[in-house]
């Protein structure tokens, strides 16, 4: 399959969207100026349902809608092209729109960057002790964009892709340095948009380096929703498969963390042959996804999914709250009714899917757990906790806040019980003075 792309210079070429009215042409026009959008032809004709793509989950996953954008920030979009303004100003306009959209949550450029022998790496990040994430520069695109992108300042042209980095040696010397570190995740973007023989010079330079602490090698990707053809009949598809081979031959586990927001994305027969070659290699296929307004936001979507995903072979790992960046207030759900909706899909399974955990917030001081809620002598609270910390010593120990059914993100709680802190606060001030 030739894979064909389509952004905002050509999505009215797309046959389908063709023949909408013009006012949807437009209103894919006007927000596709301020938050990502490209897609394919593997999405357009086999993802999609045309006949219903107004509630499709699968065109609002890839297709700007009017209500991702604030009525004040749409407007202003509107007139602007409209009134035929030129690129520089629409352009312009769009960064204003766009700072307003907490373009980098959770401080990721700011706090995660580690040192090696006192120069700052700049394509790595390194918050929780056993994991680093490497950002190759080959792979900071996707096969198409989600329209809920938590990275999407680097795809719209505001962030200078200051993460990404291509110098693995720096890497190995790091990884030989901290010993502690057992995994290195690959992601981006979308490391598989890279070519097989660049992502093998990265796995081959890793292996030879033989280094005793390295056990898993991870890859973040949505490849199998967006282009499962990258596996089947791409050009280096086979090659590509020959690298996670190698991997695993080296004796290292090769665990491939699959992003699936639906169902859909498991049924066409190109994703389940993609599976079937990932999974031939010896590679693991873990999966994970945040919960979304208007794309999966009920529990029976997550049982299915969890369901298929455990028929086909995969294994359930992470539901995720929405991150406070970009159309928030589009896919938002609250944590309590997150909660709600994973514990109902969660019982809905045996224990064989009940390998995922969540929903969890990926936050400054850590990835944060809602367990559930409680009450204690009449106060009504959120149970938490840490299943990743920037301490480690926070893990696993369960902590109040205040029950707030609007609450989105972990900025929006309050201690419960008179406590003025959380327990982790002081100690999380002086990690980040460092
Ligand atoms: C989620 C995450 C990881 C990996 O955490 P696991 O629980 O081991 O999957 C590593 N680094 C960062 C910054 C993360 O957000
Ligand atoms: S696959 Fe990930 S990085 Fe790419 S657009 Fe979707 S959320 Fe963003």
């Amino acid at each position: 399959m030739k894979y064909q792309i389509f952004s905002l210079h050509n999505f009215r070429n797309i046959p389908q969207i063709a023949l909408l009215p013009e006012e949807e042409q437009f209103n894919i026009e006007v927000v596709g100026h301020v938050l990502p959008f490209k897609t394919n032809n593997y999405v357009i004709n086999e993802l999609i349902d045309w006949s219903d793509y107004h509630n499709d989950p699968m065109f609002i996953l890839n297709f700007p809608q009017k209500g991702m954008l604030q009525p004040e920030d749409f407007a202003h979009m509107e007139r602007l092209i409209k009134s035929g303004a030129d690129k520089i100003t629409i352009k312009k306009e769009a960064n204003k729109i766009r700072q307003k959209l907490n373009p980098h949550p959770a401080g990721q450029l700011e706090y995660n960057v580690p040192e090696l022998n006192g120069v700052r790496l700049t394509g790595v990040q390194h918050k929780y002790k056993e994991t680093i994430l490497f950002f190759p520069s080959q792979g900071q695109t996707c096969h198409a964009y989600c329209t809920f992108c938590f990275r999407w300042p680097q795809f719209t042209g505001m962030d200078e892709l200051k993460f990404a980095m291509n110098q693995i040696e720096y890497v190995i010397e790091y990884l030989r340095q901290h010993s502690e570190v057992t995994d290195i995740l690959f992601t981006g973007g979308d490391p598989m948009v890279m070519k097989a023989k660049i992502f093998d010079v990265y796995i081959t330079k890793l292996l030879e380096a033989d280094l005793p602490n390295l056990q898993n090698i991870r890859i973040g990707s949505k490849s199998l929703s967006f282009w499962p053809y990258r596996y089947l009949t791409d050009d280096d598809a086979d090659e590509m498969l020959a690298v996670f081979r190698k991997v695993v031959n080296s004796g290292k586990s090769l665990a491939f963390m699959a992003h699936f927001n639906h169902y859909r994305e498991l049924h066409t027969e190109a994703v389940q042959e993609a599976i079937r070659r990932i999974r031939a290699t010896g590679a693991q296929i873990r999966t994970q996804s945040p919960i979304l307004r208007n794309i999966n936001a009920e529990p029976e979507i997550w049982s299915t999914m969890w369901k298929e995903q455990v028929k086909l072979g995969l294994i359930p790992y992470y539901m995720f709250i929405a991150r406070d960046t970009g159309a928030q207030e589009y896919f938002g759900v609250p944590l309590a009714e997150a909660w709600e909706i994973f514990q109902k899909a969660y019982i809905n399974v045996s224990g064989i899917a009940r390998t995922v955990r969540g929903p969890s917030m990926s936050c400054t001081p850590g990835k944060v757990r809602i367990i559930g809620t409680t009450e204690i002598r009449g106060e009504k609270a959120f149970v938490l906790e840490f299943i990743q910390g920037r301490n480690n010593d926070w893990v696993c120990r369960p902590f109040f806040a205040k029950y707030d059914e609007e609450a989105l993100w972990m900025t929006d709680l309050q201690p419960a019980f008179g406590n003025e802190n959380f327990f982790f606060e002081e100690d999380l001030s002086g990690i980040l003075l460092k």
